[in-house]
């Protein structure tokens, strides 16, 4: 088709899962475009700029595993890389493979609909452009829609406001200020240590304690560097099977409550030692025993207690009331000890709500707080939240915002029945944030570019998810999940933090492995629930 606005495949959005996707359409030899909202590369690591912003998984292991010589030429710095440097590692990417010039940057899709006569996507941009495309891939991210506070008050406040989701580009500098900090899950985790440095004053205002370990971050070990550097693939590998997307690592875990209290305790701290997400995966039943959770509870309190030096401090820090690691588990670097600073005040909103900004800081029931700067770290309309952002139109002109009203609906998070040749990286109903994301990125843009070539080879126009594969799809992970103790938190990964938004578990927890074999299941069956066309 020699139409100038016509593409293949049109990519939306331009951090790993958009940079990778665009990489492989081109080895397909598709004409492809991504469209980025922003005005450069990185997805989260473009926006998420604020102080004591790094990954959580391991640099090693966060970052893609496609070509070897990526990870050759590459050398990360720390166990945990921060923002400035993945940052960095992607815009090397995108030169290296010189993906640049296929990225159309400062340019946010507004509305994508299904052309049914034509069988083509026509998708518009909020500045009015229009394109069309057979394919229309959704790579916008599980944390990309950035969640503020509705506080009455907000015009009137005189100092600054800042999103740790949308963070100025240029440096900001704290010192002598009085800062609050709204929110603590990981983004306040890791920047309360930074901002309390610089501050004259900081002030904490929290909601809901979470659950932490430490990061034990630092250089890597020229050893572990070298075992990697050997080992690498097969350690990828190793993660790729394995179910939360690490490879094995340590004893193999046994029910926590199947050892003597003495043992719980040697491996809850071994584990502490080495610090990192890992920590979940101590014992087998943690996430599915609330008995067995409660000791790992019992063992984080006892941590908190001893790092914070005030006992009415800590047990404010303290999180109850959920399971551990059913709301994210987040990774710190000093945050608990942070309070021990006397220039760092914690204050429980929910014994004190907030109630309003004023001219000069916050009001709380109990008191007024005056503060020359305001830090949002209040998260994301997050797994749904950046799909449902675009006006998407099926067959029949049906939306997803009306298909999906009552919860996401996917096959395998991967596409939708009724919303032919559109595909999603890390959809709802895919291991996505419960896992390595980088890994399952890689996972979902390999399986899509076969899935294309395969269409190629057999000469099939459209390929769209059954409806009855999605509804069995949809029931299996809300099944899945229900075993597990997620639903009982009040968290992200259900929906709970964005008012109105429909309570449902939105993560496929049966495994990476498990999950990687039914996705290759699937398409070995020439596409077994899906009709091609
Ligand atoms: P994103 O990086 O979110 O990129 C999506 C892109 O789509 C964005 O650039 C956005 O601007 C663009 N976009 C969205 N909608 C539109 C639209 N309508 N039009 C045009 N463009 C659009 N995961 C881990 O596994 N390990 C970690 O350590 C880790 N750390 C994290 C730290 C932070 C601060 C956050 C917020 C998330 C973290 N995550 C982590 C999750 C992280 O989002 C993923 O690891 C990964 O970066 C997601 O890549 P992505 O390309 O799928 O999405
Ligand atoms: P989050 O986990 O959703 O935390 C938001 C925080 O803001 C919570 O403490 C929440 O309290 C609070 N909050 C929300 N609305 C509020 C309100 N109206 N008033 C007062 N407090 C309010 O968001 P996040 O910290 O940005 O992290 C989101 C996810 O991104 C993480 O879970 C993780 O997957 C990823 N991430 C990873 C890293 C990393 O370590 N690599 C860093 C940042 C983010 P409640 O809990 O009470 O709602």
């Amino acid at each position: 088709m020699s139409d100038p606005s016509h593409r293949e495949a049109v990519v939306v959005g331009a951090g790993f899962a958009g940079l990778y996707m665009l990489y492989k359409l081109l080895q397909q030899g598709l004409s492809a475009e991504v469209l980025e909202a922003a005005d450069g590369v990185g997805g989260t690591w473009y926006w998420n700029r604020y102080p004591g912003a790094r990954c959580d998984v391991e640099s090693l292991q966060y970052s893609y595993s496609f070509l070897p010589e990526l990870q050759e030429e590459w050398e990360w710095s720390e166990r945990y890389a921060t923002q400035p440097e993945i940052l960095r590692y992607l815009n090397h990417v995108a030169d290296r493979l010189e993906l640049r010039p296929r990225i159309r940057f400062n340019t946010r899709v507004k509305s994508a609909t299904f052309d049914e006569a034509r069988e083509l996507w026509i998708i518009e941009t909020q500045r009015g452009e229009q394109l069309t495309a057979r394919f229309f891939i959704l790579a916008t991210g599980c944390l990309s829609i950035p969640k503020l506070p509705e506080l009455p008050g907000r015009d009137r406040y005189k100092g600054r406001i800042l999103q740790t989701s949308n963070w100025p580009h240029e440096q900001v500098d704290f010192t002598g200020q009085r800062v609050g900090v709204v929110g603590t899950g990981s983004s306040g985790i890791q920047s309360v240590p930074l901002l309390a440095q610089q501050a004259r004053e900081l002030v904490v205002f929290q909601r809901t304690p979470c659950f932490s370990v430490p990061a034990h971050n630092g250089p890597i070990d020229p050893a572990y560097r070298q075992y990697w550097s050997a080992n690498g693939p097969a350690l990828r590998e190793q993660a790729r099977t394995s179910f939360a997307g690490f490879p094995a690592n340590g004893e193999p875990p046994v029910p926590a409550l199947s050892v003597s209290a003495e043992e719980r305790q040697r491996r809850y701290e071994e584990a502490w030692q080495r610090g990192g997400l890992e920590f979940m995966g101590t014992f087998a039943d943690l996430f599915f025993d609330r008995a067995a959770n409660a000791t790992a509870i019992e063992f984080l309190h006892g941590k908190v207690r001893s790092l914070v030096q005030k006992p009415e401090v800590a047990e404010k820090l303290l999180p109850r009331g959920y399971p551990a690691f059913a709301k994210r588990l987040c990774v710190d670097s000093s945050y608990h000890a942070t309070f021990n600073r006397p220039n760092v005040t914690l204050v429980d909103i929910t014994q004190h709500p907030i109630r309003e900004m004023t001219e000069t800081g916050l009001r709380t029931d109990e008191q007024h707080y005056d503060l020359d700067t305001v830090v949002f770290a209040t998260g994301f309309d997050a797994v749904t939240g950046a799909a449902l952002a675009i006006d998407i139109r099926g067959r029949s002109g049906v939306s997803l915002r009306s298909k999906w009203v009552a919860g996401p609906r996917t096959f395998l998070g991967l596409a939708v029945a009724g919303f032919p040749n559109m595909f999603l990286i890390t959809g709802p109903g895919s291991p996505s944030v419960l896992s390595n994301m980088v890994l399952s990125i890689e996972q979902h843009v390999d399986w899509i570019a076969d899935c294309l070539e395969f269409l190629r080879r057999n000469e099939l126009d459209t390929i769209e998810a059954d409806e009855a594969a999605e509804n069995e799809w949809v029931d299996h992970v809300i099944a899945v999940g229900n075993l597990s103790l997620f639903p009982q938190a009040p968290s992200w990964y259900t929906g709970a933090n964005i008012p109105g938004k429909p309570r449902v578990f939105m993560v496929y927890f049966g495994g990476v492995g498990t999950y990687l074999q039914k996705c290759n299941e699937v398409a070995a069956a020439r596409y077994t629930g899906f009709t091609c066309a």
